[in-house]
């Protein structure tokens, strides 16, 4: 059974750029999917389609069998964890623990458990070591990391992560990468990292010009490129 539908999905900004013009795929449980592309292709786009960050101009988008419509916002966001590009767009408490404990507060999880997801995720990330800093002194590896630590937090089926590698330092990447191979639910992000691709995704989906130019394994995709 499908975790994602998008079906004939189109995006119109309101300058009227046409970024998306009829994407359609589905994503299995615990499929591992980069979706790639030149600039301004509409990978960003699409994944902020994923939980309803922006609403369709035309065509629709499932989660499970909940359609991604203003009424079912807090559920589908429970269950598909955005990472953005910017860390800023979702770190705006005093501190990095509070940023990661906002999503299970906000469960209405009991604080015991609140507390053993803040420590879990931030050992995820390697972050530990910042959890009373200030989010705005981090640096943009850093930021990278405690925002998704925000998001494990909240045990997310579905990981959504827009280029989680960029700005990351060497080390940090790797061990992004280790972290990732290790989660075993279905995750979806865009990258320019071709050996990230690689190494974690067993799907490749290619945007042109806001269209799906080649969907297929990595192998596949890139015999010819
Ligand atoms: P990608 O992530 O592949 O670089 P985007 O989804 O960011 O592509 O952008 C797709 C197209 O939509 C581009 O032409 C971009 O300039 C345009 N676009 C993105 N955001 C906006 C916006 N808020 N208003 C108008 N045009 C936008
Ligand atoms: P639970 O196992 O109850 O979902 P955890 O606190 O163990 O909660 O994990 C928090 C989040 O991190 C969950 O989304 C889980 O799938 C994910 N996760 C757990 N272990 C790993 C791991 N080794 N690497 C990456 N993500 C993990």
């Amino acid at each position: 059974h499908h975790i994602v539908e998008v079906r004939d999905l189109r995006h119109s900004y309101p300058d009227g750029t046409e970024a998306l013009r009829g994407i359609s795929f589905t994503i299995h449980h615990g499929e591992s999917v980069a979706v790639i592309g030149a600039n301004g292709a509409g990978k960003s786009t699409l994944l902020l389609h994923l939980n309803g960050y922006l609403t369709p101009t035309d065509g629709n988008v499932r989660i499970g069998d909940t359609p991604v419509i203003k009424g079912t916002l807090p559920e589908v966001r429970r269950t598909v964890g955005m990472v953005f590009q910017d860390p800023d767009d979702q770190l705006f408490m005093p501190t990095v623990a509070d940023d990661v404990a906002f999503g299970p507060l906000n469960l209405g999880l009991p604080a015991g458990e609140v507390e053993r997801r803040v420590t879990d995720s931030l050992a995820l990330v390697g972050a530990g070591h910042l959890r009373e800093k200030p989010p705005y002194r981090l640096s943009g590896g850093e930021k990278k990391r405690v925002a998704i630590a925000t998001v494990l937090s909240m045990s997310p089926d579905i990981l959504v992560m827009d280029e989680p590698t960029a700005g990351l330092d060497p080390f940090a990447r790797r061990q992004l990468m280790g972290l990732l191979r290790e989660f075993r639910h279905t995750k979806i992000f865009t990258s320019h990292d071709l050996d990230m691709v690689l190494e974690l995704c067993e799907r490749v989906i290619v945007l042109r010009e806001g269209v799906v130019a080649a969907d297929g394994p990595p192998r596949e995709i890139f015999r010819n490129a």
